[in-house]
């Protein structure tokens, strides 16, 4: 979704291409602006969207949507214009030749900044109920036409509440989607400013709801979880029932989370495949589709698992579906991550030994 704030964000930084971080050539378009191009509209998919939608939920449920939809879209507006507006002072010093602001030297000095990280991993969870990587962010994932100011990321999950998921594709599990869009834009933006106001860490938040950079393989890279069959990243403490955002940093202030402990997921899901078989429209593909080619050594390919189109008529009809979250053993509780995967080791030492 790109808001007016971005575009003219976007005009402003990309006059600064030597300070910037830029979308390669072999770039994705983000979703939300994909559905709004004439290549996506002719496809007839924006008129089922709505007939659907009704067809679905009939006059009751679409208007329960409405009115929540009405409720939270003021905030996640206001805090989607907020992570533009705050950079303002940022794009004025460029503009201007002043001195731009910086995360302060001291704290640059001072990586790994264990005790800073400490602080930041409880403030967030305390506060917010996010689970927290850090990252140096691959070009790769900027979407196409887009820019980042800073080249590292703190990337946050916060948790969909089992009980609305469970109920997928009600509209309960829809609503709870659009409840986390909102808080976690909400917990971004003050985390930030928390960093800036305490430490003096320069950052920009990013909204959850279209932003600057796809989340899913960001998140994958920081280490939180592992992206999964249909295609959400599988976190060891929520399982696929969360939502991404990141808070673009200006320095290596702490240690990368990158690890390849999630790895197992990948095999676990070849065996399983319920989100496949519970996805209504079929979209969920049977081998995902490479889309992009690593252009790193720390980057993967990147890889579609579903049919985009199929999965957004139903997804807006239900606004957020989220069956095929609900379905994913991973979803069921926080303990089922160290279960499986102790699980996992054991069958496989046996295929292993049987060999
Ligand atoms: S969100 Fe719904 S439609 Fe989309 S892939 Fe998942 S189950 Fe299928
Ligand atoms: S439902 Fe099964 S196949 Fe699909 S992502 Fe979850 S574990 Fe993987």
């Amino acid at each position: 979704m790109t808001s007016k704030e971005e575009k003219k964000f976007l005009t402003r930084l990309k006059k600064f291409s030597q300070e910037i971080f830029n979308a390669t050539d072999a770039a994705v378009m983000e979703g939300f602006e994909y559905f709004q191009t004439s290549e996506y509209k002719k496809t007839g998919a924006v008129k089922s969207r709505a007939k659907e939608m009704f067809a679905n939920k009939g006059l009751k449920g679409s208007v329960r949507l409405a009115t929540h939809m009405a409720k939270r879209m003021p905030s996640m507006l206001s805090n989607i214009k907020k992570n533009y507006r705050d950079m303002d002072d940022y794009l004025y010093s460029l503009e201007n030749g002043k001195a731009i602001p910086h995360t302060s030297e001291k704290v640059v000095k001072a990586f790994p900044n264990k005790d800073i990280w400490n602080d930041l991993l409880q403030y967030s969870w305390i506060k917010h109920k996010v689970i927290v990587g850090f990252t140096k962010v691959s070009e790769e994932y900027i979407f196409k036409g887009k820019a980042i100011p800073f080249q590292y990321a703190l990337v946050f999950a916060q948790e969909m509440r089992k009980e609305s998921i469970e109920k997928a594709p009600e509209l309960d599990a829809g609503m709870e989607v659009v409840n986390v869009y909102n808080s976690l834009g909400i917990a971004t933006n003050d985390i930030v400013a928390w960093l800036k106001k305490k430490y003096k860490i320069m950052g920009m938040a990013n909204h959850p709801l279209g932003g600057l950079v796809d989340f899913v393989p960001l998140a994958e890279k920081a280490g939180l979880g592992l992206i999964g069959r249909h295609g959400m990243v599988i976190t060891k403490e929520f399982g696929p029932r969360c939502r991404i955002a990141p808070i673009f940093i200006d320095e290596k202030i702490f240690q990368v989370t990158d690890t390849t402990e999630h790895e197992w997921i990948s095999e676990f899901c070849n065996k399983c495949g319920n989100c496949a078989r519970s996805c209504p429209v079929e979209a969920i593909y049977e081998r995902p589709k490479l889309v992009q080619t690593s252009i790193s050594e720390n980057t993967k390919d990147r890889y579609e698992s579903y049919d985009r189109e199929k999965c957004f008529v139903s997804f807006s009809a239900t606004m957020g579906c989220a069956l095929c979250i609900s379905v994913c053993p991973f979803s069921r509780n926080p303990k089922i991550y160290d279960e499986m995967k102790t699980k996992h080791w054991k069958i496989r030492k046996v295929d292993n030994n049987a060999n």
